[in-house]
C-alpha cells in the first residue's frame, strides 16, 4: 500500500489531482457543519449580488440565494451522484462481463447482444430516453447515467475474463471440485478487480459530467434542490449580464473533473505491475551502463569473446540487487563453455548483459567490460550493438513458444531474421536460406514445415527452429540459455548433438547455460560454476567432474543421478541461495556448507588457482596446483 502511494505521488499531476480533489471532498463533507446560509432562502432584494460584497462571499443568484452555500451543497450532490453512478455501472457492468466471459457460449452471446443493443444508441440520447421513461429527478438521472455506462464495463471485463477462464489455475480450481460461484469469487474476481478499480477511477469524472449535463437540461435535480449542473442551467440566461452566476459552478465542475481524471490516470499507472518495478518509465533499448564503471585493461591474447569482471545490478527503489558480481569468462572459436548454477544464480543476467539486453530500468551494468575481438561492447553505441545482436552473437532461449511470434509461420520468421541484418537479401533468397537452415537443424520435411505456425510444432521442433534462427546470420558466438530445460531427455540429446556438430563444422563458440551437470558433461569443454552472482569454480569439464574443488560443485554433481550406477543416495543441497540484495560477507555458500569454518564468514574470498582451474574457497575439497 505504501509502495502504491509512493508511486502515485511520484507522478506530479496525479499528486496535484489528489490534493485538489482532497480539498473539494473535505469541503463537501464539512458543508453541513460550516457556518453557511441556508442555500434555499431567497432574498430578492440582493439579486445578483456581486462576489465579495457584504454577506455574500461568492455573490448571490437570480433569486438572491447565497452562491457559496449553493455551490457547496451542489458539489456534495454532484459528487455523491457521480460516485454512486460509477459504482452501480461498475457493479452491474462487471457482473455481466464476468458471467458472459466465464460461461461463454450461449450465455455470452445473449448478454453481449443485449449490451450491443445498448451501445447502438448514441449515449446522451439513451440517457435522455431513460429519464423520459422514468420521469425527471436526480435519482432517475443517476440511474440513466449508470445504465449508459454499463456496456463499457461489461465489454472490458468480459474480454479479460475470457482469457482468465481458460488459464490453468482456473482449470486447477475446477479439478479441485470448486463450484462455479466459488471459482468466480476466488479465482476470477481477484484478477479482474484491479481492472475494475482502474476503469472506475478513469470514468467517475465523466459520469459526474454526464449527470451535470442532465441536470443542466432540467432533467436531473429539481428546484429548490440543485447540483452543479442545475446551477449552471438556471444561470445560463443571465450569463451576459451576471457572468459570476455561471462561472462559479462552471469552475467547480472543471476542478472536480480535472482532478478526478488526473488522479485516475495516476492510479492506473501505479497499479500496473509492469510499470511498478520499472519506476514508471519505458525500458531502454540498451542496458544502462554506469558512467563511472571500472574498466579493466584489455587482455593481450584477446579471445573471441572476453567478459571481464562484469558487474550487473538491479536498482529497485532504494534496494540494490547484485545479480552479477565481477564475473570473468572467455571463449575461443569452436569452444563450448558451460555456465552452471541453481536457478537465480545470475546465469541469464550474465548472458543478457553481453549485448545489453538486461531490462533497464531496473538493470544497470556497474562495472567490467565485454570485449568481442578486443572491442568493448559495453561502451559501443546502440547501432553497433544492434548489428552485433543476432548477427555476430546469437541467443537461444529456454522456451521457444514464447520467443516465436504466434501469428507468423516459422518460414516467415526465419526469413525476417535474415533480412533484419541484410536488407539486400531478396525475399525468395531469404526463403531459400530459411529452408537450408531448417535442413541444417535436421527438421524432417523442411519444405512443408516452413509454412507451419509455432503452435503446430512440438517442443523439440520449435527449439530447432529457435536454433535455426540463431544460426540465420552465421554468428560467431551462440549463447544458449537453458535451451533444453523444457524438453524431454531424448529430444534434449538430439539438440545437444546438433549443437555439438555445428560447433565442430563451423567453429562456433558456444556459451551453454544450464543447471544440469549431465548436459555439461556431454557438450562443454570448460565449465564455470556460478553461485549468488559469482563464479565459484572454473576449469576443464572433465577435471572439474573428476575432482570438484568447491564444496558447492561437489554437492551439485552429487545431485545428478547415474544410470546403472547402483543405488547411490541422491543428495539434495539443503537451504536456499542467499538473496542478492543483502549478501553476507565471506563465502556466500557458507550457510549451506558442511565444511564451513568461522573464517569462511569474514572478508572477501578471491578466485584462486592455476591458469587452468580456479576456485573461490579457503577450504577446498581438492588442492589445486
Ligand atoms: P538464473 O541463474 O536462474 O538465470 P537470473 O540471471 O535470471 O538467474 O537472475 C539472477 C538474479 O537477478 C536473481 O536473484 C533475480 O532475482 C535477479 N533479477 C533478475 N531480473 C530481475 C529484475 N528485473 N529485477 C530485479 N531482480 C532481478
Ligand atoms: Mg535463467
Amino acid at each position: 500500500m505504501t509502495a502504491f502511494l509512493k508511486l502515485l505521488f511520484r507522478n506530479r499531476l496525479a499528486a496535484m489531482g489528489a490534493v485538489v480533489l482532497g480539498i473539494i471532498l473535505l469541503l463537501a463533507l464539512l458543508t453541513p457543519v460550516l457556518p453557511l446560509k441556508d442555500p434555499n432562502i431567497t432574498n430578492t432584494g440582493d439579486r445578483f449580488a456581486r462576489p465579495f460584497t457584504e454577506g455574500y462571499l461568492l455573490g448571490a443568484d437570480h433569486l438572491g440565494r447565497d452562491q457559496l452555500s449553493r455551490l457547496l451543497y451542489g458539489t456534495r450532490t454532484s459528487l455523491a451522484v457521480g460516485a454512486v453512478a460509477a459504482f452501480l455501472a461498475a457493479f452491474f457492468g462487471s457482473a455481466i462481463g464476468i458471467i458472459a466471459g466465464y460461461f461463454g457460449k450461449r450465455t455470452d452471446n445473449i448478454l453481449m447482444r443485449l449490451i450491443d443493443m445498448l451501445m447502438a444508441f448514441p449515449y446522451i440520447l439513451l440517457a435522455l430516453a431513460i429519464v423520459a421513461a422514468l420521469g425527471t429527478g436526480l435519482i432517475n438521472a443517476l440511474i440513466a447515467v449508470a445504465a449508459v455506462n454499463i456496456p463499457f464495463f461489461a465489454r472490458n471485463i468480459r474480454g479479460i475474463t475470457v482469457v482468465l477462464a481458460h488459464r490453468e489455475f482456473v482449470d486447477a480450481a475446477r479439478l479441485a471440485g470448486k463450484g462455479h460461484i466459488r471459482i468466480i469469487l476466488t479465482e476470477v474476481l481477484p484478477n479482474v478487480l484491479p481492472v475494475i478499480v482502474i476503469a472506475m477511477s478513469t470514468t467517475v469524472g465523466w459520469m459526474i459530467l454526464e449527470t451535470a449535463g442532465l441536470s443542466f437540461l432540467g432533467l436531473g435535480s429539481q428546484p429548490p434542490d440543485s447540483d452543479l449542473g442545475s446551477m449552471l442551467g438556471q444561470a445560463k440566461n443571465h450569463f451576459t449580464t451576471h457572468p459570476h452566476t455561471s462561472i462559479i459552478p462552471g469552475v467547480m465542475i472543471f476542478l472536480i473533473v480535472m482532478s478526478v481524471n488526473l488522479l485516475g490516470d495516476g492510479v492506473r499507472d501505479a497499479l500496473d505491475p509492469r510499470l511498478r518495478s520499472g519506476a514508471l518509465s519505458r525500458p531502454l533499448p540498451v542496458t544502462n551502463v554506469a558512467k563511472n564503471r571500472t574498466l579493466p585493461a584489455a587482455n593481450p591474447e584477446a579471445p573471441l569473446l572476453d567478459i571481464q569482471e562484469l558487474e550487473t545490478q538491479f536498482h529497485v527503489g532504494d534496494r540494490v540487487y547484485e545479480a552479477v558480481g565481477k564475473v570473468s569468462l572467455s571463449v575461443k572459436p569452436g569452444e563450448c563453455l558451460g555456465i552452471i548454477g541453481e536457478s537465480g544464480s545470475g546465469k541469464s543476467v550474465t548472458a543478457l548483459s553481453v549485448t545489453g539486453l538486461v531490462a533497464s530500468p531496473p538493470g544497470v551494468i556497474t562495472g567490467g567490460a565485454v570485449r568481442l575481438e578486443g572491442k568493448d561492447l559495453l561502451s559501443a553505441n546502440y547501432e553497433t550493438l544492434r548489428r552485433t545482436r543476432g548477427n555476430r552473437i546469437a541467443y537461444i532461449f529456454q522456451d521457444p513458444l514464447s520467443t516465436l511470434h504466434p501469428l507468423y509461420t516459422v518460414g516467415d520468421q526465419l526469413a525476417e531474421a535474415i533480412r533484419v541484418h541484410d536488407s539486400r537479401v531478396s525475399k525468395s533468397a531469404a526463403r531459400a536460406r530459411a529452408l537450408e537452415l531448417m535442413k541444417q537443424v535436421r527438421i524432417p520435411n523442411p519444405e512443408s514445415r516452413l509454412g507451419n505456425y509455432p503452435h503446430e510444432m512440438s517442443g523439440g521442433m520449435r527449439q530447432r527452429v529457435g536454433i535455426a534462427m540463431s544460426l540465420a546470420n552465421e554468428p560467431d558466438i551462440i549463447i544458449a540459455d537453458e535451451p533444453t530445460t523444457a524438453l524431454d531427455v531424448t529430444v534434449q540429446a538430439q539438440i545437444l548433438s546438433l549443437l555439438n556438430d555445428l560447433r565442430r563444422e563451423r567453429g562456433l563458440a558456444i556459451i551453454f547455460i544450464t543447471h544440469d551437470f549431465g548436459v555439461v558433461a556431454q557438450l562443454c569443454d570448460r565449465v564455470a560454476v556460478m553461485y549468488a552472482g559469482r563464479i565459484v569454480e572454473e576449469g576443464p569439464t572433465q577435471s572439474v567432474l573428476d575432482a570438484p574443488a568447491h564444496p558447492y560443485t561437489k554437492r551439485l554433481i552429487a545431485c545428478v543421478p547415474e544410470l546403472g550406477g547402483g543405488r547411490r543416495e541422491l543428495a539434495a543441497i539443503p537451504g536456499l541461495p542467499p538473496v542478492v540484495n543483502d549478501l553476507p560477507p565471506g563465502c556466500h555458500f557458507a550457510a549451506r556448507c558442511d565444511k564451513c569454518q568461522p573464517e569462511c564468514k569474514v572478508g572477501y574470498i578471491p578466485l584462486e588457482g592455476g591458469d587452468k582451474r580456479t576456485v573461490r574457497c579457503i577450504h577446498p575439497e581438492e588442492v589445486l596446483a
